[in-house]
C-alpha cells in the first residue's frame, strides 16, 4: 500500500493482502499467510466488527498508528 490512510483514531487502514514487518499469525487463521487478513493485529476475522468493510480493516498494532508513523 503506497498511500497510507488512517481512521479517526489514528489506526492504520489495511487491505487484506497488505503486510508489514510486525506481522504475527492469528490463531483463527488455519493456514496463516503473511498478510493482514491472517494477522492477529487486524480485525478481519473478528465477528461483528463494523470497520471490516469493503475488503479493508484496521491495524491495531500501536507501532503502526499515525502518531508513531510521523515519529519514524
Ligand atoms: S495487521 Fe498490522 S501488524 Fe499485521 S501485518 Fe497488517 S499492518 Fe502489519
Amino acid at each position: 500500500m503506497k498511500n497510507l490512510a488512517y481512521d479517526e483514531n489514528g489506526l492504520l487502514i489495511v487491505n487484506e493482502s497488505h503486510c508489514c514487518e510486525h506481522f504475527e499469525p492469528d490463531n483463527g487463521a488455519l493456514v496463516p499467510m503473511r498478510e493482514c487478513w491472517c494477522c492477529k493485529w487486524s480485525n478481519f476475522r473478528k465477528a461483528g466488527e463494523t470497520d471490516n468493510l469493503g475488503g479493508y480493516s484496521i491495524c491495531n498494532y500501536v507501532g503502526n498508528k499515525k502518531e508513531e508513523a510521523v515519529l519514524k
